[in-house]
């Protein structure tokens, strides 16, 4: 059995590209190349002196003593929050960079919800003196205002998408939109192992190195690697070399918002059905008509209703496991990391901290968590939920 993508792009039944006539020159440049170029000696060496001397990688693997005191359990953190800008997206915006430089593209667009990802495109931009310009839906710009100061003090063009619910889905339409007019001279950085083939492919390799160092940094092979799931980028960064390493149980976690049995949820691959969504067939949220639904997680990063098809491939193939977990319980065990450990995880990772509670853990075992990002972002929610002013 194979967990890597075929030559059609496809996981199992998973992935494609059902893309408009009019992308293909785009999707097609891209999937004839981007193997050649992540292979190259060339970009090899600048990719990893990226990652080491900007990045900061490779990122500790950091031994949680009093978590694993609590839990009985040996449990390893990843460090990912300790990447410059924050989190693990850096790793995927640093490879596509270097590929839309080896393309001989002088523009860039991506989309962003919450805005790590156009932050994280912003930095590469300004990083090599080209253009960026940033789709965000006009009501992600007002609710997300610092990270629109960020990406704006890069240098980036922030362009608000004014249709539909002027949130995500709207900004990605309109980066299509963009992409589909200026095919020679630009690149779409996606954020996520997400979107036509070859994107959640060469994500997946971009994130990779998170796993790869996990190999170099263990003796040995850990009994349990865990990570939440948006699009699904740091889980397939994190599970990847352990993939066929049958023994490691890979455990990814998605937002249950107010409770999986409520409309206000975003656990795609525990309540979803197979459908595309973003111009590959997955699994994401949708009605009997096939209307997508509404999600809802309190993590902006969480708060998606597809998933990368590479991880609906895992699931039904049962190589992982996908829990689901509240907006309270993230919360709680955002206290407690904080509090154990001295690290405010960002409200995305803390969801991955939750299951530890509802494993059934050896004191023999080593489990590894992801943790893919800081908790500065989400102070504000912070503050609300747990009533810190009060304190
Ligand atoms: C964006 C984000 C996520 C979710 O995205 P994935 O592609 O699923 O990794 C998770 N954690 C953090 C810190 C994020 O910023």
């Amino acid at each position: 059995m194979s967990y890597q993508v075929d030559e059609k792009g496809f996981y199992g039944e998973f992935g494609g590209a059902f893309i408009p006539e009019l992308l293909y020159p785009n999707i097609e440049e891209l999937q004839e190349n981007y193997l050649a170029i992540e292979k190259s000696p060339e970009f090899q060496e600048e990719f990893h002196q990226l990652l080491k001397d900007y990045v900061g990688r490779p990122t500790p693997l950091f031994l949680a003593k009093r978590l694993s005191a609590k839990y009985g359990a040996e449990i390893w953190l990843k460090r990912e929050d300790l990447c410059h800008t924050g989190a693990h997206k850096v790793n995927n915006t640093i490879g596509q960079i270097l590929l839309a430089e080896k393309l001989g593209k002088k523009r860039i667009i991506a989309e962003t919800g919450a805005g790590q990802h156009g932050v994280a495109t912003a930095t590469v931009c300004a990083l090599k003196g080209l253009e960026c310009i940033i789709y965000m839906g006009e009501k992600d710009i007002e609710r997300q205002a610092p990270n629109v100061a960020r990406m704006k003090m890069l240098g980036a063009t922030v362009r608000p998408a004014t249709s539909g619910s002027k949130t995500l889905k709207d900004a990605t339409n309109e980066a299509m939109r963009d992409w589909i007019n200026n095919p020679e001279d630009t690149h779409y950085i996606i954020g996520s192992v997400v979107g036509p083939h070859p994107y959640p492919d060469m994500v997946a390799r971009y994130q990779s190195v998170i796993s790869e160092e996990i190999k170099k940094q263990m003796d040995g092979l850990p009994d349990y690697v865990i990570a939440c799931v948006g699009g699904g980028s740091n889980a397939m960064g994190a599970f990847y070399h352990f993939l066929d390493d049958k023994e490691v149980k890979l455990i990814g976690v998605e937002a249950a918002g107010l409770g999986v049995d409520t409309e206000k949820t975003a656990a795609t691959l525990t309540l979803g059905t197979p459908g595309v969504l973003h111009a590959s067939r997955s699994i994401m949220m949708q009605d009997k008509d096939g209307q997508v639904l509404e999600p809802h997680s309190i993590s902006a990063g969480l708060d998606y209703p597809g998933i990368g098809p590479a991880h609906a491939w895992l699931k039904v193939s049962e190589r992982a496991q996908y829990m689901a977990v509240t907006d309270a319980a993230a919360l709680e065990a955002a206290v407690e990391v904080s509090r154990l450990e001295g690290i405010i995880p960002a409200l995305e990772t803390a969801h991955a901290f939750s299951v530890l509670k509802d494993l059934d853990l050896k004191p023999t075992d080593r489990v590894v968590i992801n943790l893919s990002g800081r908790g500065d972002k989400d102070m504000n929610t912070y503050m609300e939920e747990l009533n810190l002013n009060a304190l």
